[in-house]
């Protein structure tokens, strides 16, 4: 299995596509428009160049990485060869069952079909195509090219073949690959949402402010980053769909979204995204942070 194509060449699809393409796959990256496209690559090279900077691979194999990339804006074309499809579209689940719909009438039929989703049901999704076993999720972490696990998530028919192929196909990569099965949040976000929801809450109660809250959990836990600061890197209306989908999945108040978290999505507060969340990340917040480091 030489070919894959990716869908999307956002965020995690730029980062899945570049992922591939340095392990030697030949990598056909699908977006739908030029722009996106544009963006994908332009981020792919970027991060490439940090990675020569840092000399951790050569200008040769940058050009490498970067020939075996091809780019669409058509499904219909770019999967006609690929043994894996990697769908990283946007998280929302009737454009990803639409998807999949295509993708099973345009891919042979034994192209395996993988979703990066972050927490629709795999089943589900499986549902809408004539091949439900060979249909599995392929979730990474982000950024893509750096992070090591990939969890892969059974859907209910996904057959043993393929979630070894998968399994295997994600050592290749350099990964560590660990199998769960298709329940809501899966186990990464399970287990990390109702973290997040927890510090919003701690906030909304008035236990303790946000600087607080973080460096509690940052000094006390060992965590890399503080609860409110991953929650506005991952962006609040991203969390808030997860714990959504949670809530309706196991009928749990234990998931309900913290109102301040609603409240917050609601106003345009979706954290680094938007430029403002539990903190400030807009240009003049920036520019002030320049200008004091200027005066010091
Ligand atoms: P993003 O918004 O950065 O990128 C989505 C891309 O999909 C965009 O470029 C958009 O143009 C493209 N797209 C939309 N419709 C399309 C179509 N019909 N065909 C082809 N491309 C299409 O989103 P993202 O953060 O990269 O998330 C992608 C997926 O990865 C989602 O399912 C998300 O839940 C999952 N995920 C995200 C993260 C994260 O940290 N961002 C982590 C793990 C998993």
């Amino acid at each position: 299995m030489k070919n894959v194509a990716v869908i999307g060449a956002g965020t995690m699809g730029n980062g899945i596509a570049h992922t591939f393409a340095q392990s030697g796959f030949k990598v056909q990256l699908i977006d739908i428009s030029d722009a996106a496209l544009k963006r994908g690559i332009d981020t792919i090279t970027k991060n490439l160049d940090r990675m020569v900077a840092k000399e951790k691979i050569t200008e040769a194999q940058k050009e490498e990485t970067l020939a075996n990339i091809t780019t669409y804006t058509s499904i219909n074309e770019g999967v006609e060869y690929a043994g894996l499809v990697v769908e990283a579209a946007t998280e929302n689940i009737d454009l990803k069952l639409k998807i999949f719909k295509q993708l099973d009438e345009a891919c042979p039929e034994d192209t395996i079909l993988a979703t990066n989703t972050s927490s629709i049901s795999i089943t589900q999704i499986a549902a809408v195509t004539s091949r439900p076993e060979m249909v599995i999720g392929m979730h990474f972490m982000n950024p893509v090219p750096i992070m090591k696990l990939v969890e892969i998530i059974r859907g209910y028919n996904t057959s043993d073949e393929v979630t070894n192929t998968i399994m295997e196909m994600s050592r290749t990569l350099g990964k560590v690959p660990v199998e769960v099965n298709d329940y809501p949040g899966f186990v990464a976000n399970r287990i990390l949402m109702p973290m997040l929801n927890e510090s919003i809450e701690t906030l909304y109660n008035g236990v303790a402010g946000v600087q607080e809250i973080d460096t509690v959990m940052k000094l006390g836990m060992a965590h890399p980053m503080g609860p409110l600061q991953l929650a506005d890197f991952i962006g609040l209306d991203v969390c808030l769909s997860i714990l959504n989908v949670m809530y309706d999945g196991f009928k749990n108040p234990k998931y309900a979204p913290c109102p301040l978290l609603v409240n917050m999505v609601r106003a345009g507060k979706l954290g680094v995204k938007s430029g403002e969340g539990f903190y400030d990340y807009s240009e003049s917040r920036k520019a002030e942070k320049v200008a004091k480091q200027f005066l010091k």
